[in-house]
């Protein structure tokens, strides 16, 4: 979580990418509608194209057709040569030039007029001579030639109509077609746009966040995070580094009370039980190189009667300057331990009784040659019973006992000594009371 009181500074991820949501919405929806409206454009011109251009040139085909049926019934006129085919070819032509679709259109209706008060004049006059006709005939083909050119125009202005349309329809659906394009291309953009947002924010980050979660332990340094904008993963980011930290806390903690389980209260060296299980490992590993290994039980000598003397706390005082002698003769990778009591035992690897020997009287010298100085000031001296036994083929514990069994026999043997076992036969003095 972030510190309380300082105002973190980034964005929200829901509020950001729920704004990049609406705006994504709006924006398509914009470009639905305008779509929709190009689309009721080419369909409002379909419908022009089908509701009133197609009738339109259906009446200008008619238009067209009826100027040519007068100009053929015209040309007829002058073809036949009896009165009432002439009659009825004019009968033609009157109902042509009074039709409807001929009427609408006032050029080709002022045209037919023309035509037909002209045709009629001809078919009046060669009622009286039937040769007549032939007289008029030149300038009836100046008339039908414009009647020609009548049905031609209607024909364009038909076809004009149509294609005037066609090409609105057509603009719109090019137009429509222009926008889709745009449309997808933005949709596109605005798609790679928020991958690249979501996988810079959100992916990346989280990813950290997961490597950073599975090598979290307090043997590794605090996890690095690039600062995100993102007001989340910031928080899961800060979540993760008190985690650490508290996992630090828990971890010296814990190597603390394991410590404190075991150690000795009183000297600061090992308990039993812990220096049974060290020296189990110990003498395992020992035993499988076959390497020689020691075990020693030392016994501070007339213990009882230094409490009697000075009390307990002078035994105590007594006990802890020993403990510091043991510490300071010993090797590294030696083991000790607080048996019981002024019992010590000891696990000497990678050395012979013999060669421990020389270490243990070392020890047992020091105890004996260096005063302590009681807490009230007064000075005694605590010597130290100390024996030895092989360990390098045998269980820890019958190691022990026959270490104890040597430490009987330098007691027995007047104490302040070492002793060299060797199972129930083999005891060996290394050195006598001085
Ligand atoms: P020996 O030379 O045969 O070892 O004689 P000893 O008097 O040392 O042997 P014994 O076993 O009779 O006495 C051991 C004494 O150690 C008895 C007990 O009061 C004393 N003792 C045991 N633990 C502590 C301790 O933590 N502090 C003190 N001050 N004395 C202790
Ligand atoms: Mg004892
Ligand atoms: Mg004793």
């Amino acid at each position: 979580m972030p510190e309380a009181g300082k105002q973190p500074k980034g964005v929200h991820a829901g509020r950001a990418f729920g704004l990049l949501a609406a705006i994504f919405v709006v924006a398509f929806g914009l470009a639905v509608l305008l779509l929709a409206a190009d689309q009721q454009r080419v369909l409002e011109a379909n419908d022009r194209l089908q509701e009133r251009t197609v009738p339109e040139i259906i009446r200008y085909q008619r238009l067209a057709r009826n100027l040519e049926q007068l100009r053929q019934e015209g040309e007829r006129i002058f073809a036949v040569s009896s009165h009432a085919s002439r009659q009825q070819s004019m009968f033609v032509v009157t109902l042509i030039a009074s039709h409807p679709s001929v009427l609408e259109h006032p050029q080709a209706a002022r045209l037919a007029r023309e035509a037909e008060q002209f045709l009629g004049k001809v078919v009046s006059q060669s009622a009286q001579d039937e040769k007549r006709p032939a007289a008029y005939y030149e300038e009836w083909q100046r008339l039908a030639e414009r009647l020609g050119i009548q049905v031609d125009d209607v024909s364009i202005e038909g076809v004009n109509l149509a294609s005037g349309d066609l090409k609105l329809a057509s603009a719109a659906m090019m137009l429509a077609r222009y926008k889709l394009i745009a449309v997808l291309v933005l949709v596109g953009l605005f798609l790679v746009a928020f991958v690249i947002l979501v996988r810079r924010h959100l992916i990346y980050p989280l990813q950290r966040i997961d490597r950073a979660l599975s090598g979290l332990s307090a043997e590794h340094p605090v996890p690095a995070f690039d600062t995100s904008r993102m007001l989340e993963i910031q928080s899961v980011e800060e979540a993760i580094r008190e985690h650490h930290a508290l996992l630090i806390q828990n971890e010296e903690i814990r190597r603390g009370l394991e410590a404190l389980a075991n150690k000795d209260g009183l000297t600061g060296l090992m308990n039993r039980r812990y220096f049974m299980q060290s020296a189990e490992v110990e003498l395992q590993r020992a035993q499988r190189y076959r390497r020689p290994v020691t075990v020693a039980m030392a016994d501070l000598d007339y213990f009882k009667k230094l409490n009697d003397t000075y009390g307990h706390a002078a035994g105590d005082a007594v006990l802890r300057v020993f403990a510091e002698r043991v510490r300071e003769t010993l090797r590294q990778s030696d083991l000790v331990c607080r048996y019981g009591g002024e019992e010590f035992a000891f696990l000497f690897p990678e050395i012979t009784p013999a060669e421990t020997a020389i270490l243990t009287e070392r020890l047992r010298a020091s105890a004996a040659d260096n005063e302590v100085v009681l807490p009230d000031g007064r000075r005694v001296t605590a010597t130290v019973s100390i024996g030895l036994a092989d360990a390098s083929e045998c269980p820890i514990e019958i190691a022990l006992r026959h270490a104890d069994e040597a430490l009987y026999e330098a007691k027995r043997l007047g104490r302040n000594r070492v002793v060299i076992g060797g199972g129930a036969t083999v005891i060996k003095l290394v050195q006598e009371n001085r």
